[in-house]
């Protein structure tokens, strides 16, 4: 299997909840690496941005603001088969169907709330890596 990259957010209710290091060993453990980390504070352009593909669904707004109200620490991961093992270890959107030992069973509040993004594809992780990070700001 092929090492490849994707792109994670730990979420604003996870670093308002001081989550970051138990939501991080949980990637580790997993078998993903950490090769680029920052906290950062995402602008309203930043958000909208970001999710602009769910722009017509009627969370958006509420995502939005979400995103905006708390620190988020955005990440790029190293492993085998890298988007699928961190959607694995992620768990489902909802935490009522997340299953068990993933971090949104563990750790997320709601839908929304839910502690974690990562990308779906390889072809948006890409798009998202870029969308945060500059080439030199990941050390594999
Ligand atoms: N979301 C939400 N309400 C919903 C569905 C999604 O607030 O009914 C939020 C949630 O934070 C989710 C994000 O929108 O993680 C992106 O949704 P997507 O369906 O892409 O889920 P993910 O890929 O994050 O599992």
């Amino acid at each position: 299997m092929a090492v490849t990259r994707t792109f994670s957010i730990i979420k604003p209710d996870a670093t308002k909840r001081n989550l970051t290091g138990a939501i991080t060993k949980m990637l580790e453990d997993a078998g993903l690496r950490v090769v680029a980390s920052k906290r950062i504070h995402m602008t309203r352009e930043q958000a909208e941005g970001f999710y602009a593909v769910h722009s017509e669904r009627p969370f958006f707004g509420e995502l939005v603001d979400f995103m905006m109200s708390e620190p988020v620490v955005v990440q790029v991961l190293e492993g085998e088969d890298a988007v699928k093992r961190n959607r694995d270890i992620m768990g489902a959107t909802n935490p009522a169907e997340a299953a068990e030992g993933t971090i949104r069973k563990e750790h997320a509040l709601s839908i929304g709330e839910n502690s974690v993004h990562g990308s779906d594809s390889e072809e948006n992780a890409k798009i998202e890596i870029d969308f945060f990070f500059k080439p030199e700001e990941i050390v594999g």
